[in-house]
Protein backbone atom coordinates (compact mmCIF):
# COMPACT_ATOMS: atom_id res chain seq x y z
CA UNK A 1 0.00 0.00 0.00
CA UNK A 2 1.29 3.45 -1.39
CA UNK A 3 -0.26 6.27 0.86
CA UNK A 4 0.00 10.14 -0.24
CA UNK A 5 -1.32 12.61 2.45
CA UNK A 6 -1.56 16.53 2.02
CA UNK A 7 0.85 16.41 -0.61
CA UNK A 8 1.43 19.41 -2.42
CA UNK A 9 4.56 21.21 -4.79
CA UNK A 10 5.03 24.45 -5.53
CA UNK A 11 8.27 25.11 -7.91
CA UNK A 12 10.99 27.74 -7.64
CA UNK A 13 8.67 30.36 -10.48
CA UNK A 14 5.39 29.82 -7.78
CA UNK A 15 3.55 27.05 -9.86
CA UNK A 16 1.67 25.25 -7.74
CA UNK A 17 1.74 22.21 -9.21
CA UNK A 18 0.33 19.75 -6.54
CA UNK A 19 -2.57 20.90 -4.21
CA UNK A 20 -2.72 19.05 -1.44
CA UNK A 21 -3.12 15.67 -2.92
CA UNK A 22 -4.05 12.77 -0.74
CA UNK A 23 -4.31 9.00 -2.14
CA UNK A 24 -4.79 5.27 -0.98
CA UNK A 25 -3.09 2.98 -3.47
CA UNK A 26 -3.54 -0.76 -2.91
CA UNK A 27 -1.82 -3.46 -4.43
CA UNK A 28 -2.85 -3.96 -8.16
CA UNK A 29 -2.78 -1.77 -11.32
CA UNK A 30 -3.71 1.99 -9.91
CA UNK A 31 -4.29 4.80 -13.46
CA UNK A 32 -3.38 8.18 -12.87
CA UNK A 33 -5.22 9.92 -14.96
CA UNK A 34 -5.17 13.09 -16.21
CA UNK A 35 -4.67 16.31 -19.15
CA UNK A 36 -1.03 17.49 -19.85
CA UNK A 37 -0.41 19.60 -17.15
CA UNK A 38 -2.33 18.34 -14.44
CA UNK A 39 0.65 17.43 -12.18
CA UNK A 40 1.19 13.70 -13.16
CA UNK A 41 5.11 14.03 -13.83
CA UNK A 42 5.25 15.99 -10.84
CA UNK A 43 3.66 13.05 -8.67
CA UNK A 44 5.40 10.31 -10.29
CA UNK A 45 8.84 11.95 -9.65
CA UNK A 46 8.03 12.80 -6.28
CA UNK A 47 7.08 9.32 -5.42
CA UNK A 48 9.98 7.95 -6.59
CA UNK A 49 11.95 9.99 -4.98
CA UNK A 50 13.35 12.66 -7.56
CA UNK A 51 11.95 15.48 -6.04
CA UNK A 52 10.46 16.67 -2.27
CA UNK A 53 7.41 17.59 -1.84
CA UNK A 54 7.23 21.09 -0.55
CA UNK A 55 3.84 19.68 2.19
CA UNK A 56 3.60 16.51 3.16
CA UNK A 57 3.76 12.78 3.54
CA UNK A 58 4.28 9.23 1.76
CA UNK A 59 4.45 6.24 3.32
CA UNK A 60 5.04 2.61 1.41
CA UNK A 61 4.66 -0.24 3.51
CA UNK A 62 6.74 0.85 6.32
CA UNK A 63 9.00 3.38 4.63
CA UNK A 64 8.65 6.96 5.13
CA UNK A 65 9.42 8.02 1.32
CA UNK A 66 10.49 11.73 2.81
CA UNK A 67 12.59 10.67 5.33
CA UNK A 68 13.91 7.47 3.62
CA UNK A 69 14.41 7.82 0.09
CA UNK A 70 17.46 5.38 -0.13
CA UNK A 71 15.21 2.68 1.34
CA UNK A 72 12.35 3.34 -1.32
CA UNK A 73 14.68 3.18 -4.40
CA UNK A 74 15.82 -0.09 -3.09
CA UNK A 75 12.20 -1.05 -4.06
CA UNK A 76 11.42 0.84 -6.58
CA UNK A 77 11.21 0.19 -10.56
CA UNK A 78 10.66 3.47 -12.51
CA UNK A 79 9.71 3.81 -16.43
CA UNK A 80 10.11 8.03 -16.56
CA UNK A 81 8.25 9.94 -19.18
CA UNK A 82 11.37 10.18 -21.23
CA UNK A 83 13.29 6.66 -21.06
CA UNK A 84 15.23 8.08 -24.07
CA UNK A 85 18.45 6.52 -24.68
CA UNK A 86 18.62 3.73 -27.16
CA UNK A 87 22.72 2.40 -26.78
CA UNK A 88 23.51 0.36 -29.43
CA UNK A 89 24.41 -2.62 -27.56
CA UNK A 90 21.90 -5.45 -27.48
CA UNK A 91 18.99 -5.88 -25.02
CA UNK A 92 20.57 -8.50 -23.19
CA UNK A 93 23.71 -6.78 -22.71
CA UNK A 94 22.07 -4.07 -21.37
CA UNK A 95 19.99 -5.63 -18.86
CA UNK A 96 23.06 -7.98 -17.98
CA UNK A 97 24.74 -4.37 -17.03
CA UNK A 98 22.01 -3.33 -15.21
CA UNK A 99 21.55 -6.21 -12.98
CA UNK A 100 25.10 -4.96 -12.08
CA UNK A 101 24.84 -1.74 -11.30
CA UNK A 102 21.68 -3.09 -8.91
CA UNK A 103 23.89 -5.12 -6.79
CA UNK A 104 23.30 -8.67 -8.50
CA UNK A 105 26.44 -9.88 -8.62
CA UNK A 106 26.39 -13.31 -9.50
CA UNK A 107 26.39 -14.71 -12.85
CA UNK A 108 24.28 -17.51 -12.45
CA UNK A 109 21.58 -14.94 -10.37
CA UNK A 110 21.79 -12.52 -12.95
CA UNK A 111 21.25 -14.74 -16.02
CA UNK A 112 18.20 -15.96 -14.37
CA UNK A 113 17.26 -12.65 -13.70
CA UNK A 114 17.87 -11.47 -17.43
CA UNK A 115 16.13 -14.61 -19.57
CA UNK A 116 12.98 -14.42 -17.10
CA UNK A 117 12.65 -10.50 -17.61
CA UNK A 118 13.73 -11.26 -21.68
CA UNK A 119 10.54 -13.70 -21.41
CA UNK A 120 7.86 -11.96 -19.44
CA UNK A 121 8.49 -9.05 -22.18
CA UNK A 122 8.36 -10.93 -25.15
CA UNK A 123 11.63 -9.79 -25.93
CA UNK A 124 13.53 -13.04 -25.98
CA UNK A 125 13.60 -13.35 -29.57
CA UNK A 126 14.90 -9.86 -29.62
CA UNK A 127 17.77 -10.47 -27.16
CA UNK A 128 20.79 -10.16 -29.58
CA UNK A 129 19.20 -6.98 -31.30
CA UNK A 130 20.74 -3.42 -30.58
CA UNK A 131 17.96 -1.27 -28.15
CA UNK A 132 18.57 1.63 -30.82
CA UNK A 133 17.00 -0.66 -33.52
CA UNK A 134 14.19 -1.27 -31.30
CA UNK A 135 10.22 -0.32 -32.06
CA UNK A 136 8.15 1.89 -30.19
CA UNK A 137 6.61 -0.48 -28.37
CA UNK A 138 9.85 -2.48 -27.68
CA UNK A 139 11.23 -0.17 -25.91
CA UNK A 140 8.70 0.73 -23.81
CA UNK A 141 8.48 -3.58 -23.34
CA UNK A 142 12.10 -3.43 -22.54
CA UNK A 143 11.81 -0.40 -20.22
CA UNK A 144 9.40 -2.68 -18.17
CA UNK A 145 12.44 -5.11 -17.95
CA UNK A 146 14.42 -2.52 -16.91
CA UNK A 147 12.07 -1.30 -14.24
CA UNK A 148 11.51 -4.71 -12.74
CA UNK A 149 15.37 -5.74 -12.39
CA UNK A 150 15.40 -6.27 -8.62
CA UNK A 151 11.71 -7.49 -7.79
CA UNK A 152 10.97 -3.96 -7.02
CA UNK A 153 7.37 -3.91 -5.00
CA UNK A 154 6.41 -0.31 -6.32
CA UNK A 155 6.44 0.06 -10.14
CA UNK A 156 5.79 4.10 -11.45
CA UNK A 157 5.27 3.96 -15.46
CA UNK A 158 4.74 7.29 -16.53
CA UNK A 159 2.50 8.09 -19.91
CA UNK A 160 3.91 4.71 -21.43
CA UNK A 161 0.97 4.38 -24.44
CA UNK A 162 2.07 7.73 -26.08
CA UNK A 163 3.20 6.73 -29.61
CA UNK A 164 2.29 2.67 -29.52
CA UNK A 165 0.21 1.53 -32.18
CA UNK A 166 -3.49 0.05 -30.91
CA UNK A 167 -1.92 -4.11 -30.52
CA UNK A 168 1.50 -2.80 -28.64
CA UNK A 169 -0.42 -1.10 -26.51
CA UNK A 170 -3.12 -3.14 -25.30
CA UNK A 171 0.08 -6.07 -25.32
CA UNK A 172 1.78 -3.30 -23.42
CA UNK A 173 -1.09 -2.80 -20.68
CA UNK A 174 -1.31 -6.32 -20.12
CA UNK A 175 1.81 -6.85 -19.31
CA UNK A 176 1.61 -4.09 -16.76
CA UNK A 177 -1.46 -5.79 -15.33
CA UNK A 178 0.15 -9.22 -14.95
CA UNK A 179 3.17 -7.72 -12.99
CA UNK A 180 0.04 -5.63 -11.21
CA UNK A 181 -1.31 -8.72 -9.94
CA UNK A 182 1.83 -8.86 -6.84
CA UNK A 183 3.04 -5.59 -6.59
CA UNK A 184 1.74 -1.71 -6.69
CA UNK A 185 1.92 -0.26 -10.22
CA UNK A 186 0.77 3.29 -11.05
CA UNK A 187 -0.21 4.15 -14.73
CA UNK A 188 -0.02 7.61 -15.35
CA UNK A 189 -2.08 8.86 -18.52
CA UNK A 190 -3.96 11.25 -20.32
CA UNK A 191 -6.41 8.28 -22.01
CA UNK A 192 -9.06 7.57 -20.77
CA UNK A 193 -8.82 4.02 -22.63
CA UNK A 194 -5.62 3.32 -20.79
CA UNK A 195 -7.21 2.82 -17.75
CA UNK A 196 -10.95 2.21 -18.06
CA UNK A 197 -10.47 -1.08 -19.03
CA UNK A 198 -7.35 -2.65 -16.96
CA UNK A 199 -7.25 -0.37 -13.57
CA UNK A 200 -9.07 -1.73 -10.68
CA UNK A 201 -8.85 1.61 -8.91
CA UNK A 202 -7.76 5.09 -10.33
CA UNK A 203 -7.83 8.99 -9.72
CA UNK A 204 -8.32 12.06 -12.02
CA UNK A 205 -6.47 14.58 -11.64
CA UNK A 206 -6.70 18.38 -12.45
CA UNK A 207 -4.75 21.28 -11.64
CA UNK A 208 -2.92 20.01 -9.35
CA UNK A 209 -5.90 18.26 -7.53
CA UNK A 210 -7.59 14.48 -7.01
CA UNK A 211 -10.81 15.11 -8.52
CA UNK A 212 -11.88 12.12 -8.16
CA UNK A 213 -10.39 8.62 -6.99
CA UNK A 214 -12.59 4.99 -7.35
CA UNK A 215 -13.03 2.39 -9.28
CA UNK A 216 -13.04 3.27 -13.11
CA UNK A 217 -16.90 1.62 -13.62
CA UNK A 218 -18.20 3.98 -11.61
CA UNK A 219 -16.07 7.04 -11.99
CA UNK A 220 -16.23 6.95 -15.69
CA UNK A 221 -19.84 5.74 -16.04
CA UNK A 222 -20.90 9.15 -14.34
CA UNK A 223 -19.16 11.58 -16.30
P1 LIG B 1 1.64 16.50 -16.37
O1 LIG B 1 2.67 15.43 -16.19
O2 LIG B 1 0.29 16.11 -15.88
O3 LIG B 1 1.60 17.04 -17.78
P2 LIG B 1 3.50 18.18 -14.88
O4 LIG B 1 3.73 17.59 -13.55
O5 LIG B 1 4.54 17.98 -15.92
O6 LIG B 1 2.07 17.74 -15.43
O7 LIG B 1 3.30 19.75 -14.71
C1 LIG B 1 2.38 20.31 -13.77
C2 LIG B 1 2.53 21.84 -13.78
O8 LIG B 1 3.82 22.17 -13.24
C3 LIG B 1 2.46 22.45 -15.15
O9 LIG B 1 1.86 23.73 -15.01
C4 LIG B 1 3.92 22.59 -15.53
O10 LIG B 1 4.09 23.66 -16.44
C5 LIG B 1 4.55 22.90 -14.20
N1 LIG B 1 5.96 22.47 -14.10
C6 LIG B 1 6.45 21.21 -14.33
N2 LIG B 1 7.77 21.17 -14.10
C7 LIG B 1 8.14 22.41 -13.70
C8 LIG B 1 9.36 23.02 -13.30
N3 LIG B 1 10.51 22.31 -13.26
N4 LIG B 1 9.35 24.33 -12.96
C9 LIG B 1 8.20 25.03 -12.99
N5 LIG B 1 7.00 24.54 -13.34
C10 LIG B 1 6.97 23.24 -13.70
P1 LIG C 1 5.82 -2.14 -34.48
O1 LIG C 1 5.45 -1.40 -33.22
O2 LIG C 1 6.94 -1.53 -35.26
O3 LIG C 1 4.64 -2.55 -35.31
P2 LIG C 1 6.08 -4.40 -32.77
O4 LIG C 1 6.75 -3.83 -31.57
O5 LIG C 1 4.64 -4.70 -32.75
O6 LIG C 1 6.47 -3.49 -34.01
O7 LIG C 1 6.84 -5.69 -33.16
C1 LIG C 1 8.23 -5.63 -33.28
C2 LIG C 1 8.78 -7.00 -33.46
O8 LIG C 1 8.29 -7.82 -32.41
C3 LIG C 1 8.38 -7.64 -34.76
O9 LIG C 1 9.56 -8.22 -35.31
C4 LIG C 1 7.38 -8.71 -34.37
O10 LIG C 1 7.50 -9.84 -35.20
C5 LIG C 1 7.82 -9.05 -32.99
N1 LIG C 1 6.73 -9.56 -32.15
C6 LIG C 1 5.43 -9.35 -32.28
N2 LIG C 1 4.73 -9.99 -31.33
C7 LIG C 1 5.64 -10.62 -30.55
C8 LIG C 1 5.57 -11.43 -29.40
N3 LIG C 1 4.39 -11.75 -28.82
N4 LIG C 1 6.73 -11.87 -28.87
C9 LIG C 1 7.91 -11.55 -29.42
N5 LIG C 1 8.03 -10.80 -30.52
C10 LIG C 1 6.93 -10.34 -31.08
Amino acid sequence: MLELIGVSHVYANGTRALDDVSLSIPTGMFGLLGPNGAGKSTLMRTVATLQTPTAGTIRFEDIDVIAQPERLRETLGYLPQDFGVYPRVSAYDMLDHMAVLKGIVSAADRRATVETLLVQTNLWPHRKKAIAGFSGGMRQRFGIAQALIGNPRLIIVDEPTAGLDPEERNRFLNLLAEIGENVVVILSTHIVEDVADLCPRMAVLAAGRIQLQGAPLDLIDRT
